[in-house]
């Protein structure tokens, strides 16, 4: 070895291991999926039935569907909500692009509105001068007055696990006839302040089961909850391409079913759920106070959370001075993190046809150059976090 070489990192600590979870769980999980083989039966199965009504339950709603990811479950609420040419949906420019992918996917165009600098999520302050300053009501309809869309919908996301400020955003709803979507893929059974669960506000909400959100599966997989009976029924249809009864086709749906190995490997792992955030928050209560204790001052602001929410950490994300060189920093410590989002989406190219411009956002653009992400999964130990703390602390000394 040269002597030039960096010293080797003292432990490594990846952003994300799913090894020890699989591990803990391994012998119950092949089982099931060695039950699903026998039966040949992967297709909406008993196993999808059986996680549509715990999660249902779960989220406190009425009804659930599977279907094939998060994303997907994101496309099938706009779609049985009938959104799509001619209409608008307001959601925020801080997020996974699959909030507002699917909202240009389904026809509609995305409205965005500036986020809270403290938790990231949509303002109800930027959505209700929105409305209030540049729609109108024409004919029982509310006319976006620049592009003359009609501004159908409001789909908050409950970013990194913590519940949007759905008490304000929802009454915005109710005054101006917005239906809600709520994007739930990294929050699920995170409760605001009141102890109101994620997915039980709006008409519909959304989960995601990509392997990294706190209930993962193995591959894709998502699900739609709701408390409108007549809701769930369209989107069951939907998912079968809109058939019913079988090759009858009254709408156009799409292939959007969950399958039914994954759904048989997150019943074995929902009874855990619960445990698995709480280790979450336990790592992001940890690495407060270590934080806090380093005296970084300015240079690191640790999130913001309401200590009477249970928020489910799906990140712990930072807002930090030279983020981009503390990456590197700890990159060589051995720490992996990750930067979410380094673009915001009204700066994608993509939706340049959408007429945006840098410094149109303000709040959502400096989230995007200063906010990095540490590890912060469950079987994470306290001589990992410490290791994290000090790594940082180590870069602002
Ligand atoms: C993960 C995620 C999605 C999409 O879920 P997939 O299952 O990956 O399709 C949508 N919105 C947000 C905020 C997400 O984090």
């Amino acid at each position: 070895m040269a002597v030039t070489d960096p010293p080797r990192p003292r432990l490594q600590v990846p952003l994300l291991d799913l090894k020890p979870q699989y591990q803990a769980l391994r012998a119950e999980i092949l089982a099931v999926l060695e039950k699903v083989c026998a039966s040949q039966a992967f297709i909406l199965g008993p196993a999808v039935r059986e996680l549509e009504r715990r999660i249902a339950e779960y989220s406190r709603c009425r009804h659930g569907v599977g279907v094939s990811s998060g994303t997907d479950a994101l496309l099938v609420a706009l779609m049985a909500l009938d959104i799509g040419p001619g209409d608008e949906v307001i959601t925020s420019p801080y997020t996974f692009f699959a909030t507002a992918g699917t909202i240009a996917r389904a026809g509609a165009r995305p409205v965005f509105c500036d986020i809270e600098p403290g938790t990231y999520n949509l303002a109800p302050g930027a959505v209700g001068s929105f409305l209030e300053q540049q729609c109108e009501s024409r004919g029982g309809e509310l006319i976006h007055r620049r592009t003359g869309g009609r501004v159908k919908a409001l789909m908050p996301v409950h970013l990194y696990g913590q519940v949007a400020d759905m008490t304000a955003l929802m009454a915005l709803a109710g005054r101006y006839g917005l239906r809600v979507i709520e994007d739930a893929a990294q929050a699920i059974g995170a409760d605001d302040a009141e102890g109101r669960r994620a997915c039980s506000f709006g008409d519909i909400g959304c989960l995601s089961f990509f392997p990294t959100k706190n209930l993962g599966a193995f591959g894709d997989a998502g699900l739609c909850v709701t408390n409108d009976a007549g809701l769930a029924e369209r989107i069951e249809v939907l998912r079968v391409h809109g058939a019913k009864p079988k090759y009858y086709h009254a709408s156009i749906g799409g292939n959007f079913r969950l399958d039914e190995l994954q759904a048989a490997v997150l019943n074995v792992k929902l009874p855990h759920l619960d445990a698995w955030s709480a280790a979450r928050r336990r790592n992001a209560a940890c690495y407060d106070r270590g934080l806090a204790a380093a005296g970084l001052g300015e240079a690191v602001r640790t999130p913001h959370a309401d200590p009477r929410a249970r928020h489910i950490y799906n990140q712990y994300v930072l807002r930090v001075r030279d983020r981009d060189r503390l990456r590197q920093h700890l990159a060589d410590a051995g720490v992996g993190t990750e930067i979410y989002y380094p673009v915001p989406l009204h700066l994608q190219q993509c939706f340049a046809y959408l007429g945006h411009r840098a410094g149109e956002f303000p709040e959502a653009e400096r989230a995007a150059r200063e906010t990095l992400a540490l590890p912060i999964y469950p079987e994470l130990g306290e001589r990992e976090l410490t290791y994290v703390v000090d790594s940082i602390a180590g870069f602002y000394r």
